[in-house]
């Protein structure tokens, strides 16, 4: 694979997590003038003015989620489906939300013809989570907030790991993991990351 060095050399040295970005192809999820870009270290625009993740930024907070094959996991900001694409090699179920309906049916569409059929892709204000499958294994949020969201911290099962970015949008923000303990939880810093806002309740398009 094209980035596996890139990968590497960024701190990315799971194999799991490796091979997994190596089953697949970038440039399945970013369209037009940038597809030609797909292999580079780099986020993109798609579309509704949103970005698909670097690729070492993807390596990394896949690693720091350490998902093991039976685990349920949910990712909030669907985006293009990639996140979402290299978990489903990792992860038993993944639940993938987006507020932008046009992302969820561009990223179904691909997950269709890839044959990943362990993902479930929805469009919904992932800030609320997905109490109808909670508790998850495994949380990754790709869109930052300033606080974790109290919802999404009651989601995750005892033992379980979140990974995510904090801070205000404008500014460098830091990419955390929680892990939920028996009597509370437990925050680490991880790398400064930069995201697009997590926001509130569903978009118009
Ligand atoms: N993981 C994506 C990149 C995500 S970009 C990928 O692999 O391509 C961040 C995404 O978070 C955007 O698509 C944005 O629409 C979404 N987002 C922002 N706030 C949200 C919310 N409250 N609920 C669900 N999705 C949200």
């Amino acid at each position: 694979m094209r980035f596996v060095f890139t990968l590497r050399q960024a701190g990315v040295t799971d194999t799991r997590v490796l091979k997994a970005m190596e089953q697949i192809d970038r440039a399945r999820f970013v369209r037009g003038l940038f597809a030609e870009r797909a292999y580079d270290d780099t986020p993109l625009p798609i579309a509704c003015g949103q970005t698909i993740s670097q690729p070492a930024v993807v390596g990394l907070m896949t690693q720091a989620l350490e998902v093991n094959p039976r685990d349920k996991v949910l990712e909030i900001g669907t985006g293009s489906g990639y996140q979402a694409a290299v978990l489903s090699k990792l992860a038993r179920r993944v639940y993938t939300l987006d507020r932008h309906r046009t992302l969820v049916a561009d990223a179904r569409a691909v997950f269709r013809d890839l044959e990943l059929h362990n993902i479930t892709a929805m469009t919904a204000d992932g800030t609320r989570g997905l109490p109808e499958q909670a508790p998850f294994d495994r949380i990754i949020v790709t869109a930052a907030a300033e606080d974790p969201p109290a919802r999404l911290l009651a989601q995750l099962r005892t033992g379980g790991i979140m990974v995510l970015p904090v801070g205000q949008s404008d500014t460098v923000q830091r990419l955390i993991r929680v892990r939920r303990l028996e009597d509370g939880y437990d925050y680490e810093e991880l790398r400064p990351v930069r995201f697009v806002p997590l926001v509130e309740g569903l978009a118009q398009d």
